[in-house]
C-alpha cells in the first residue's frame, strides 16, 4: 500500500491508537479509534451513548465511518453531526452504493481513507452479503504492528451476518477476501453475538477443541461484563464454522443433525447459513 508520508511520520513518532468498543442499543458496539485526543467513530447507531463516551473522555470527534445502511449503524449520525456544529462539519465516510443521506465522503472498493490527525490509513474492502453495498475498513499500519479490521455485520466471532440482501455466493466471497488478511489482524465486529454464535457452532462441531476452549473463555468474559472482542482472523479460522466449510467436520455436522448432505464449499455454506437462520 502506498502510505502517505504524514501517516508514516505519525507512526514513527510513537503515535499509539486505541480501538474501544462502546456498547450501544441492545447488543451493538460502536467502535472508537482514538489517540486520547481525537476520535473516529464507526457505525454510530445511537448518538447518546457515543456523546456520553466522548464527553467523559474529553475526545474530539473528527470523522464518522459507516459500513452499511442499517438503522442500528447509522441512526446516531445526524445528531452527532449537529452536536459538533456546522462551521467545520465532521466528514462522514460510507459506501457509495448504499442510500445513506449523511455520507459526505462516498467510498468504493480499494479506496483509501486517511485520517490525518490519527496518522491512520484505512483501505476499503467491498464485502457484499449482509447488505449489497456493505464495506469493511482495514488498517495495516500501527505502532504495535497489529493490523485492524472494522467489518460491521459481515464477520462476527464464531459467526457471520445474515444475508438480508446478498446471496450465499457473495457472502462466501466476502469472507474469503477477509481470510486473506494476516492472521494477526484484530477484528472489530459490530455486535456482541459471540456466545449465541458459539452455541450454534457447537451443534455443528461438538468436538472442536478450540471452540470448546473459546466457549469457556467467552463465558468468563461475559460473566465479568467484558466484551469478547476484538477477535483475530487466525482465531476465527479455528472457531468459526462459516470459515471452515471446506472441512469434513462441518459436512458431518450438517448430515448428522440436519440430514443435509452437501458437497462443495458453497453448498455447505448455504446449508449452514440456512440452519443458523432457524437455530434457537
Ligand atoms: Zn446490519
Amino acid at each position: 500500500m502506498n502510505i502517505p508520508l504524514k501517516a508514516k511520520l505519525a507512526y514513527n513518532t510513537g503515535h499509539k491508537l486505541q480501538y474501544i468498543p462502546v456498547p450501544a442499543l441492545k447488543d451493538n458496539y460502536i467502535w472508537v479509534i482514538t489517540n486520547g485526543c481525537d476520535a473516529v467513530v464507526i457505525d454510530p447507531g445511537d448518538a447518546v451513548s457515543i456523546i456520553h463516551f466522548l464527553q467523559r473522555h474529553s475526545l474530539q470527534l473528527i470523522a464518522i465511518l459507516l459500513t452499511h445502511h442499517h438503522a442500528d449503524h447509522v441512526d446516531g449520525v445526524d445528531l452527532l453531526i449537529w452536536m459538533c456544529g456546522t462551521d467545520n462539519p465532521v466528514p462522514v465516510y460510507g459506501p457509495r452504493s448504499e442510500a445513506i443521506q449523511a455520507i459526505t465522503k462516498p467510498l468504493m472498493d480499494k479506496d483509501k481513507v486517511w485520517i490525518e490527525p490519527l496518522g491512520l490509513v484505512l483501505s476499503v474492502i467491498n464485502v457484499p452479503g449482509h447488505t449489497l453495498g456493505h464495506i469493511a475498513y482495514f488498517s495495516d499500519i500501527s505502532l504495535d504492528s497489529v493490523p485492524h479490521l472494522l467489518c460491521g455485520d459481515t464477520l462476527f466471532s464464531s459467526g457471520c451476518g445474515r444475508l438480508f440482501e446478498g446471496t450465499p455466493k457473495q457472502m462466501l466471497a466476502s469472507l474469503d477476501a477477509l481470510m486473506t488478511l494476516p492472521d494477526t489482524t484484530e477484528v472489530h465486529c459490530a455486535h456482541e453475538y459471540t456466545l449465541s454464535n458459539i452455541a450454534f457452532a457447537l451443534k455443528v462441531e461438538p468436538d472442536n477443541e478450540d471452540l470448546l476452549i473459546w466457549h469457556n473463555q467467552a463465558q468468563e468474559l461475559r460473566a465479568a461484563g467484558v466484551s469478547t472482542l476484538p477477535t483475530t482472523i487466525g482465531h476465527e479460522k479455528k472457531v468459526n464454522v462459516f470459515l471452515r466449510v471446506h472441512l469434513s467436520s462441518i459436512r458431518q455436522g450438517l448430515a448428522n443433525k440436519r440430514h443435509v448432505y452437501t458437497i462443495g464449499r458453497l453448498e455447505t455454506f448455504t446449508a449452514l447459513r440456512e440452519w443458523k437462520n432457524v437455530f434457537r
